[in-house]
């Protein structure tokens, strides 16, 4: 847990969002600034900074996370497919400095990094 976390905030509901699922160890919700019809982000409450700090202890909440995405993607009504990202670290766009798990679809999703 971080005191001035954004998304330890979010999954303590301190500060609202729109929640898509929540258990006693991830908590789920809308992005507030969607890239496309269907965007929400799958947070562990445990305050870990991203993917580049994960070690073997996490591996477990690791991959219920993943397993969680297609069942929460479906939920929100993505019966096609879906997008996951996980940006890491400053060099991969990370902006909210909480590991977070981006599930997209709806529409027409591009493709994922567009070639020069
Ligand atoms: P990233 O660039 O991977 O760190 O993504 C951060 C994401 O957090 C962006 O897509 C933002 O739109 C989203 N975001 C920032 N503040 C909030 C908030 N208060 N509620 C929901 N999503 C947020
Ligand atoms: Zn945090």
């Amino acid at each position: 847990m971080s005191d001035n976390c954004l998304f330890c905030k979010i999954a303590r509901g301190e500060i609202p969002s729109r929640k898509v699922y929540e258990d006693e160890e991830v908590f789920a919700f809308h992005d507030i600034n969607p890239v496309a019809p269907v965007h929400f982000m799958l947070v562990p409450k445990l305050h870990l900074v991203s993917l580049i700090d994960a070690e073997e202890a996490h591996a477990a909440l690791l991959g219920k996370m993943l397993l969680l995405v297609p069942k929460l993607a479906k939920e929100q009504g993505l019966d096609n497919g879906f997008r996951m990202v996980i940006n890491s670290g400053k060099g991969g766009g990370q902006e909210v400095f909480h590991l977070h798990i981006h599930v997209i679809g709806g529409g027409n999703i591009p493709p994922m990094v567009k070639r020069s």
